[in-house]
C-alpha cells in the first residue's frame, strides 16, 4: 500500500495531532477574553499603525503557522474593537452568549456545509428545532419556516424574493422562469425611515429603489398609518420593528390591517426589535406582528449569538422554498430538511449551532432578561445623561437612545472625543435634521457600572470640549 505523504500533508498532520497550535490559540483568546471587558472600547492609533506589518506580498512558501498565530494576537488583537465587552454602543451590535462562543469554537472543529441534510445531518437537525424554537418564541404562525442566513440584509432579500414572486403567482405570473420584464406590475410601499439595507434589496430584486411608494414618518421614526396609500394585491408592504435610529416601532397592527383587507404582502425588518416578542414588558411594541407574511431578524444582534447570524422567517414555506429553488443533477435532496432551500446560498457554515446554543442557554427567561436588560439599562443611560445636562431626542422605548449637546458643533466635539476616549464607543447619526450621539444597549455584558463609566465618559468629553472652545475660540 502506498501511504506517501507529501511533506507539507505531513506537517499538517503533525500540527493537528501535535495540539501545540491549537493551545496557542486558545490561550491567545482566554488572553482576549480576560482583557476584553476592561480594556478600551477602541483600538489606539498606535496599534492601528501596527497593522501595516500585514502589508506584504503573497508569500511563495509555506508560513510558520505559530508565527501566524503570533502575528493575529499581538497586531490582531489590539486592534479589534471591543465588540464583546460591556462599553461598546455603536451600530446595533450585540456580544456573545459564552456557550454561544464555546460551540462554535467547537463547530469549527466540524466545519460543517449546512447545504443538504446528506452533507450534514447535525445542521439539518439544529435548523428543524431552532426553526420550531424562533416561531414559539417570537409567537408567529405555526408552519413558519426560517432559513439561516449571514444577517439581515440576506434575510430581507430572501422575505422580498419569497413575497414578490408569491405576489406575481397570484397574477398568474412566474417569475422564477420569465423574470420581471413584461411582469404585471407591483407596488412598493416603505417607510420614511426604512432601513438603508431594505433599499438596497429593492434594488437587488430588480424592484427598484427609486419607485416605491414612501410613507410619511412621525418624529419617532414611524410610519403613519393613516398616510399608508390604498393597497392592493399587488402590493409589497415593508414595515419595521425596532427603528435603527430612535427604537421606534411601526404600528404593525394597523398595517397588517390595512394589508390583509387587501391581500397586500408585509414583510417586517426586525433585525433587533422582533426579540421585543420575547419579553411579557416589551411585546406589546410588535401588536400584531404574527399577522404579517415574513421576517427578518438577526440573531446577532439583540439575542447576543456570535457573529454572523440572520434569520428569515416566511409564513408560507412554499413560497419561500420556490423562490430559493436550485436543482441540478448531483443534488441529493432528502426528506429531511436541506438548508439550502431556505437561503440563497447553496454551501453555508453551520451558523444554527451557535443560535441553537444561544437559545438553549438563555431559554425563554433569558431571552426576556436579557431583553428587559438592554432596555432597562438604555433607559438609565438616558436619564443620567439627561441629568447630566444632555439632551435626549427619543422615547427610550427599546435599547436606542439618541442624544445632543446644546449645538451640533458641541455634540460633533463630544462625539469625536468620547470615541477618542477608549471609555465607550457610541456612534452618531443625523436624525430630524440634527446631528447626534448614538446608543445601542446591545451586549449581554453591559453592566449598570458599565452604563455609569460611560456616563462619566460623556460628561468628560463635553468638559474638555467646553473648555478647548473657551480657550481658544474659533478653533471648533
Ligand atoms: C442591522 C440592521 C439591518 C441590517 O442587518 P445586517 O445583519 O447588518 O445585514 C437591517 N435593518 C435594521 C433595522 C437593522 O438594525
Amino acid at each position: 500500500m502506498n501511504d506517501k505523504k507529501t511533506s507539507l500533508q505531513e506537517e499538517m498532520f503533525s500540527q493537528i495531532h501535535g495540539r501545540e497550535l491549537f493551545e496557542q490559540a486558545k490561550s491567545y483568546a482566554y488572553a482576549y477574553m480576560d482583557g476584553v471587558y476592561d480594556r478600551n472600547v477602541f483600538p489606539t492609533d498606535e496599534a492601528i499603525k501596527t497593522l501595516n506589518v500585514f502589508d506584504e506580498s503573497l508569500p511563495k512558501a509555506p508560513g510558520n503557522p505559530g508565527e501566524i498565530l503570533r502575528l493575529l494576537h499581538e497586531h490582531g488583537s489590539p486592534t479589534t474593537v471591543a465588540q464583546t465587552g460591556g462599553r461598546y454602543f455603536g451600530f446595533v451590535t450585540g456580544s456573545s452568549v459564552p456557550v454561544a462562543l464555546a460551540a462554535k469554537w467547537l463547530s469549527d472543529v466540524w466545519d460543517q456545509n449546512a447545504a443538504l441534510y446528506v452533507i450534514s445531518p447535525v445542521s439539518s437537525q439544529l435548523e428543524a428545532v431552532c426553526e420550531k424554537w424562533l416561531v414559539e418564541l417570537l409567537s408567529l404562525p405555526v408552519g413558519t419556516a426560517a432559513g439561516f442566513v449571514s444577517g439581515t440584509s440576506t434575510a430581507t432579500l430572501c422575505g422580498l424574493a419569497a413575497g414578490r414572486n408569491e405576489l406575481l403567482k397570484r397574477q398568474g405570473w412566474d417569475a422564477n422562469a420569465d423574470g420581471l420584464f413584461g411582469a404585471p406590475n407591483l407596488r412598493v410601499v416603505v417607510g420614511e425611515q426604512a432601513h438603508a439595507t431594505v433599499f438596497k434589496v429593492l434594488a437587488l430584486l430588480g424592484l427598484g429603489r427609486a419607485r416605491v411608494e414612501i410613507v410619511p414618518t412621525d418624529d419617532q421614526g414611524r410610519m403613519i398609518a393613516n398616510k399608508i396609500p390604498e393597497l392592493d394585491s399587488r402590493c409589497l408592504v415593508i414595515a419595521q420593528a425596532g427603528n435603527v435610529n430612535s427604537g421606534a416601532f411601526d404600528p404593525i397592527d394597523e398595517i397588517c390591517d390595512r394589508a390583509r383587507r387587501a391581500d397586500a404582502w408585509v414583510h417586517i425588518d426586525g433585525a433587533f426589535g422582533l426579540w421585543a416578542a420575547g419579553s411579557r414588558t416589551k411585546k406589546s411594541l410588535t401588536r400584531g406582528i404574527e399577522r404579517a407574511d415574513s421576517w427578518s431578524v438577526d440573531a446577532h444582534k439583540t439575542l447576543n449569538a456570535p457573529y454572523d447570524c440572520g434569520i428569515i422567517l416566511c409564513k408560507y414555506r412554499e413560497a419561500l422554498v420556490a423562490a430559493m429553488q436550485t436543482t441540478a443533477s448531483y443534488i441529493l435532496y432528502s426528506e429531511k430538511r436541506d438548508g439550502m432551500h431556505y437561503t440563497p446560498e447553496m454551501s453555508r457554515r453551520a451558523r444554527v449551532v451557535e443560535l441553537w446554543a444561544t437559545l438553549k442557554s438563555l431559554g425563554k427567561d433569558g431571552v426576556e432578561e436579557l431583553v428587559d436588560r438592554l432596555c432597562d439599562h438604555a433607559k438609565r443611560f438616558a436619564k443620567n445623561l439627561c441629568s447630566k445636562g444632555f439632551r435626549i431626542l427619543n422615547d427610550v422605548v427599546f435599547n436606542q437612545v439618541l442624544v445632543a449637546c446644546d449645538t451640533p458643533e458641541q455634540t460633533k466635539a463630544t462625539l469625536e472625543h468620547i470615541q477618542r476616549s477608549g471609555e465607550c464607543w457610541c456612534g452618531g447619526a443625523v436624525w430630524n435634521g440634527e446631528q447626534v450621539i448614538r446608543i445601542s444597549v446591545c451586549s449581554w455584558a453591559t453592566t449598570l457600572a458599565d452604563v455609569e463609566r460611560s456616563v462619566a465618559a460623556f460628561v468628560n468629553a463635553r468638559n474638555t470640549v467646553d473648555l478647548s472652545t473657551n480657550t481658544e475660540p474659533g478653533q471648533m
